[in-house]
C-alpha cells in the first residue's frame, strides 16, 4: 500500500480510478505534538530546510496522512517581494506586517534572482530533501504537496486588501498590472518546486472570494484570465484552496484549469459538486476547528464518513490543521476512510 500512495494520489487528482480515496491534507499539517516528537518546531521550521522536511514527514509517518505537505505559512513570496514578516511562534503562523506597494504598482518589478531570495531556497531545499528519500535503494512513493501563495494573495500582501478591492473597481489598470506580475512570480516559483520533485501544489488564494468582498464580475473579468494563464504555464497539478463560503464562485473557479478545488466546511459538498461538475476534483472538508481541533476521534470519523458519502475525491481537512489539534484526531481521518470502505462491503 505504502509504495502506491503517490500513484493513488495522482490518479485521484486527475480523476482516474483509485484504490482508495486518499486521506490527507492539502493545507498546513504542522502541529505542536508533531513538533515535540520530531524536535522540528515553528518558527525555526519555516526557515530551516531540514526541520521543514522533518516536520512535514511526520504528518505522514506519525499522523498517518497519505501525503507530505509543506511549508507552513503563506508568506514566502510576500517576503521575497519586500513585505516585512512576523515569523510567529510555536503555535502561531507567520504573518505579513507591511505592504510595500500600497501606493501602486509603479516600482513593482519581478526580481531577476527571485528563486535565490528570502526563504524560497529553504522551501526548494526541503523539496529536494523530501524527494530524495529512499528505502532499500528505491524512491519512496509518497506524494509531495507544496503549498504556496496564489497571485491574489501575493497582490493583497504587496498592496493590502482594501487597495486591491478599490483598484478592482476604480483603477483596473493597477489591478491588471499587479495580477500580471504576481501571476508571473507564482509561475516561476511553482515550476521551480516541480523541478525539485513536488508532485502537486496547493494554492490557498481565495480569501477575498470566500469572504464575498470581491464582486463576481471582477473575479470573472480580472482574476480568471490570470488563473487560466497560470494553470496553462505551470508544469504539474495545482489545487486551488478557498477559505470561507465560496459557493457562488465555484463554477467560475472550476473553469480556470485547476486540477482540484479544496473547500471549507462552510460549503456544502453536494452544492460544490454540482457547481464544479467534472471540470475539477473536489477536496474537503472536515472542519479543522470544530471537529479536528475540539472534537474526538469519533466525531472526526463521523464527519469524514459524511464527506466520503457526499462524494469527495480526496478526503481532507477543510483548511489548515490548527497547531493544537490532537494527533489522535488527525489519525482518525485515515481510520475513518478505511472503516467507510469496510462498512460499504
Ligand atoms: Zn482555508
Amino acid at each position: 500500500m505504502e509504495r502506491s500512495l503517490r500513484k493513488n494520489f495522482l490518479n485521484a487528482i486527475h480523476g482516474n480510478l483509485v484504490n482508495r480515496i486518499p486521506a490527507l491534507s492539502v493545507t498546513q499539517t504542522g502541529t505542536v505534538e508533531l513538533m515535540d516528537m520530531t524536535g522540528s518546531a515553528w518558527p525555526e521550521a519555516h526557515s530551516n530546510p531540514e526541520k521543514m522536511a522533518a516536520l512535514a514527514l511526520a504528518g505522514h509517518e506519525i499522523a498517518g496522512l497519505e501525503a507530505v505537505r509543506y511549508p507552513y505559512c503563506l508568506t514566502v513570496l510576500a517576503e521575497t517581494m519586500g513585505c516585512e514578516v512576523n515569523m510567529g511562534t510555536k503555535d502561531i503562523q507567520p504573518s505579513v506586517l507591511s505592504h510595500p506597494f500600497s501606493k501602486g504598482p509603479e516600482n513593482l518589478r519581478i526580481p531577476e534572482n527571485l528563486l535565490k531570495r528570502g526563504r524560497i531556497p529553504t522551501v526548494l531545499k526541503a523539496t529536494e530533501i523530501l524527494a530524495a528519500r529512499t528505502e532499500n535503494g528505491t524512491q519512496i512513493e509518497i506524494p509531495l504537496i507544496a503549498g504556496m501563495e496564489g497571485p491574489l494573495t501575493v497582490f493583497t500582501h504587496l498592496a493590502e486588501v482594501k487597495n486591491c478591492l478599490i483598484w478592482g473597481l476604480k483603477k483596473p489598470d493597477y489591478f491588471k498590472t499587479f495580477m500580471e506580475s504576481c501571476t508571473e512570480i507564482c509561475i516561476e516559483y511553482a515550476n521551480s518546486l516541480f523541478d525539485r520533485g513536488a508532485d502537486a501544489l496547493c494554492m490557498p488564494d481565495g480569501g477575498l472570494v470566500g469572504s464575498r468582498m470581491m464582486p463576481p464580475s471582477i473575479l470573472e473579468d480580472s482574476v480568471k484570465p490570470f488563473y487560466k494563464h497560470l494553470c496553462e504555464r505551470v508544469n504539474g497539478p495545482v489545487i486551488l484552496h478557498i477559505c470561507g463560503d465560496v459557493g457562488d464562485s465555484l463554477r467560475t473557479l472550476s473553469e480556470c484549469g485547476f486540477e482540484a478545488i479544496s473547500i471549507e466546511e462552510k460549503v456544502s459538498l453536494r452544492v460544490a459538486k454540482e457547481a464544479i461538475g467534472d471540470r475539477a476534483r473536489l477536496i474537503g472538508n472536515v472542519s479543522p476547528s470544530r471537529t479536528l481541533l475540539f472534537g474526538t476521534p469519533d466525531t472526526v470519523k463521523a464527519e469524514a464518513k459524511q464527506c466520503l458519502s457526499a462524494g469527495v475525491d480526496i478526503l481532507a481537512p477543510g483548511c489548515g490543521i490548527a497547531p493544537r489539534t490532537p494527533l489522535a484526531n488527525i489519525r482518525a481521518l485515515v481510520e475513518a476512510r478505511d472503516e467507510w470502505y469496510e462498512e460499504k462491503e
